[in-house]
């Protein structure tokens, strides 16, 4: 089967044939990729950003959307044919040891979950099933940036109605924290961005106001709007926009970008009830908020699709990539495999 490899950081990925060395494990699951998202931490993971990587050669991927075509022994959440959503946040069922893949005579690592492939052996507990008949592509983003975009909402931010939002950065999780913000009641929402069409998009998803950050004004713009916002996030990792983000409120500061080096903040006002708070996927659990999600997605009330807004074969990945490093991407990219 056909899968991208990481096989050397800042190269470009490789894409071969690999083979399963193994038959499934307990609680391992082979599942047929349909669609998979391309996140940050792929693009992390690619540039290296947390140092040297024991694990190379190895997989990468980590939402997506497929259908089951066996499952290994003890698999008691899924069964076969089963369309299912992948997931890297940790879900019912059994936590599987990752399966090991031969390219050339070369072991390739991979995950509990990877999805840059055609087929991928799965940890059942990365794995829920789906019952609706929504767009693929859109429900594939259920096993990330959704469902963190949501639970930075209502389990970070623990935010309530009529409470202000300002979110760095409207790339795929941004899009979802403001539509999570908009769908909990949140007011105003203001989205920030260096890229003038993710701007423009996020007002399709709820943002009241929008401001440029190319210029430094930007941060005088959001004051003259809100002198202190109740929840500010931030989706970029970048020092400068957490910095200033941290001094846009008094209240909480959510911390979702993948962090690109360290930063300095005055921290005596946490002690005086401000909150500095680091989101680990929005702390989802995907078995509870996956269903959910995909209710609201049936009924029309939060819009999968519509956030993916490029598609590539496989084979092509590393033009998405390359793409998504630019930062020329607005909205999702999917890759179809
Ligand atoms: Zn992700």
């Amino acid at each position: 089967m056909l899968a991208a490899i990481l096989v050397e950081q800042n190269k470009p990925l490789v894409v071969d044939d690999i083979s399963l060395q193994t038959r499934l494990d307990v609680g391992q699951v082979l599942v047929k990729i349909n669609y998979s998202g391309i996140c940050g931490s792929q693009i992390g993971e690619i540039q290296g950003i947390k140092g040297p990587d024991k694990y190379l050669p190895h997989l990468l991927g980590h939402e997506a959307f497929g259908s089951v075509l066996e499952i290994g022994p003890g698999v008691r959440s899924v069964s076969k044919d089963d369309k299912v959503v992948l997931h890297w946040r940790k879900g019912r069922g059994i936590d599987a040891s990752p399966a090991v893949y031969e390219w050339n005579g070369r072991k390739v690592n991979s995950g509990q979950i990877t999805t840059f492939s055609e087929m991928s052996v799965i940890s059942e507990n990365r794995l829920t099933k789906i019952h609706s008949s929504l767009d693929p592509r859109g429900l594939s983003l259920l096993g990330c940036a959704v469902t963190t975009g949501f639970g930075v909402i209502c389990n970070n931010a623990k935010l309530k109605i009529g409470e202000s939002l300002v979110v760095l950065g409207v790339g795929g999780v941004g899009l979802n924290i403001v539509e999570a913000g908009k769908l909990a009641g949140a007011h105003p929402i203001i989205s920030i961005d260096i890229n003038q069409e993710r701007l423009n998009f996020s007002k399709r998803f709820g943002a009241d106001y929008t401001i440029s950050s190319i210029s430094k004004s930007w941060i005088d713009e959001v004051r003259g709007l809100l002198p202190k916002a109740d929840v500010v996030v931030d989706c970029t990792g970048i020092k400068e926009i957490i910095e200033a983000g941290y001094e846009l409120t008094n209240s909480r500061m959510i911390l979702v970008g993948v962090p690109k080096e360290n930063i300095s903040i005055n921290s005596l006002p946490l002690h005086l009830g401000k909150k500095l708070i680091g989101s680990h996927g929005g702390e989802s659990d995907p078995t509870v908020d996956i269903p959910r999600l995909e209710t609201l997605a049936t009924a029309g009330k939060i819009n999968l699709e519509e956030l993916v807004t490029e598609e590539v074969e496989l084979k092509n990945i590393q033009s998405a990539i390359d793409k998504m490093i630019a930062g020329k991407v607005v909205g999702r990219c999917v890759v179809r495999c």
